[in-house]
């Protein structure tokens, strides 16, 4: 087929001719996905990628061996977008925007905001049910002003939310790394003095990211979650309560893993079903929810859709994968969802970060197992594009 002789020639010419980042970044997909459409051109490719980032891509905010380049084998010669990839991550606590220029810069290509799917991102469907109501959003980062992005008009971090309860936290004065809460306060559509946030019911929280201080979210969940909403208050219905993923653990910079957000929701719910008369309930997005990868191949559509669909090849409603890839290093997330999700995902686990393993993982094995990501990707564009 045509679009394989493409493909294959473009992936030659990469080999060939190395674009610096910098290049790469002024040859952008952007111009691509957002202005013209290409009046004639191949046919959209009937395969895409998901990436996770931690453990595959990179380790901290290094990259892992030659991730970048194995990247760069997605772009054309022109340094456009020519195989639909996005990043399918657990992590967040940063706009997708923001997100998407900080891996631009960290891996050498251009990101466009629609290829980054963090683990909020599916908090953008609850807008609608708690667009004016006061929720807390907790995490490292920027939690709120995610949240603010997506469309939810009164929403407080929780190092603001605390800040307006004197005495919440006992511990706060030992805390030494609290100095700017007050200087940070965002305005609220509707409420500007402490009364005002101190009187209205919490509707909701979301743990956006990865909490900062345990001992304080944990204790304020707990106020929010057992009154009602109004800490200090007598006991009330449970608001509710979503977490961006349930990953007990993951590969950062440090040699051995590290607690995440399902940890901390662990020692959250046995504190609260310790404390209060009823189990605590909560909804956990994230991989390895099903939702997460039929949301990664809707939004995959829409890529093709944006660099194929003016060229009258389809459109997003109409275009087929025949295969989704998904590449990750954790094999209860990345594998595990993509297993779940079914045709048309192919799992492929690498053994760069939370896998070591010489054989296939025997709870949730995948369909291929790799060095790295650049076998990975190695393997789809010769079985794909040949
Ligand atoms: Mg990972």
């Amino acid at each position: 087929m045509r679009f394989y002789s493409v493909i294959a020639n473009a992936v030659r010419s990469r080999r060939r001719n190395h674009l610096s980042p910098s290049r790469l970044l002024y040859r952008s997909t952007s111009r691509h996905l957002h202005s013209q459409p290409q009046s004639h051109g191949p046919p959209p490719p009937p395969f895409g990628i998901a990436f996770d980032i931690d453990g595959v891509l990179l380790r901290g905010e290094s990259p892992i061996g030659a991730s970048q380049q194995a990247l760069r084998r997605l772009y054309n010669h022109s340094g456009e977008l020519a195989i639909p990839y996005v990043f399918l991550t657990n992590g967040g606590g940063f706009r997708e925007s923001e997100r998407a220029l900080e891996l631009s810069k960290l891996l050498g290509v251009h990101v466009s905001p629609l290829q980054v799917l963090q683990g909020h991102t599916p908090f953008k469907q609850l807008v609608s049910r708690f667009e004016n109501e006061l929720v807390v959003a907790v995490g490292k980062g920027e939690p709120a002003a995610v949240m603010s992005e997506y469309g939810f008009k009164n929403v407080l971090s929780i190092d603001e939310y605390a800040s307006y309860f004197d005495g919440i936290d006992p511990l706060a004065h030992y805390k030494t790394w609290i100095t700017r809460k007050a200087a940070n306060r965002s305005t609220l559509e509707g409420m500007t003095t402490r009364d005002d946030v101190c009187s209205q019911r919490v509707q909701a929280a979301f743990i956006v990211s990865d909490s900062v201080d345990w001992s304080r979210d944990i204790q304020v969940l707990c106020d929010i979650l057992r009154t009602g909403g109004l800490p200090g208050r007598e006991i009330g219905h449970q608001p509710e309560l979503y977490f961006a993923n349930d990953d007990l653990a993951y590969q950062a910079s440090f040699p051995s893993e590290r607690l995440g957000m399902g940890a901390f929701r662990i020692a959250l719910e046995s504190i609260f079903n310790s404390i209060h008369p009823r189990a605590l309930q909560y909804t956990c997005f994230g991989k390895p929810n099903p939702f997460v990868f039929n949301n990664a191949e809707a939004v995959l559509k829409q890529l093709v859709s944006s660099l194929y669909h003016k060229a009258g090849h389809g459109n997003d409603r109409t275009h087929h994968f025949r295969r989704l890839y998904m590449i990750g290093d954790n094999p209860s997330v990345d594998i595990r969802g993509a297993r779940q999700a079914g045709n048309p995902w192919f799992s492929i686990l690498t053994r760069t970060g939370v896998f070591k393993g010489t054989d296939n993982h025997a709870e949730f094995p995948a369909d291929m197992v790799v060095n790295t990501v650049e076998d990975a990707v190695d393997f789809i564009l010769k079985k794909e594009c040949s």
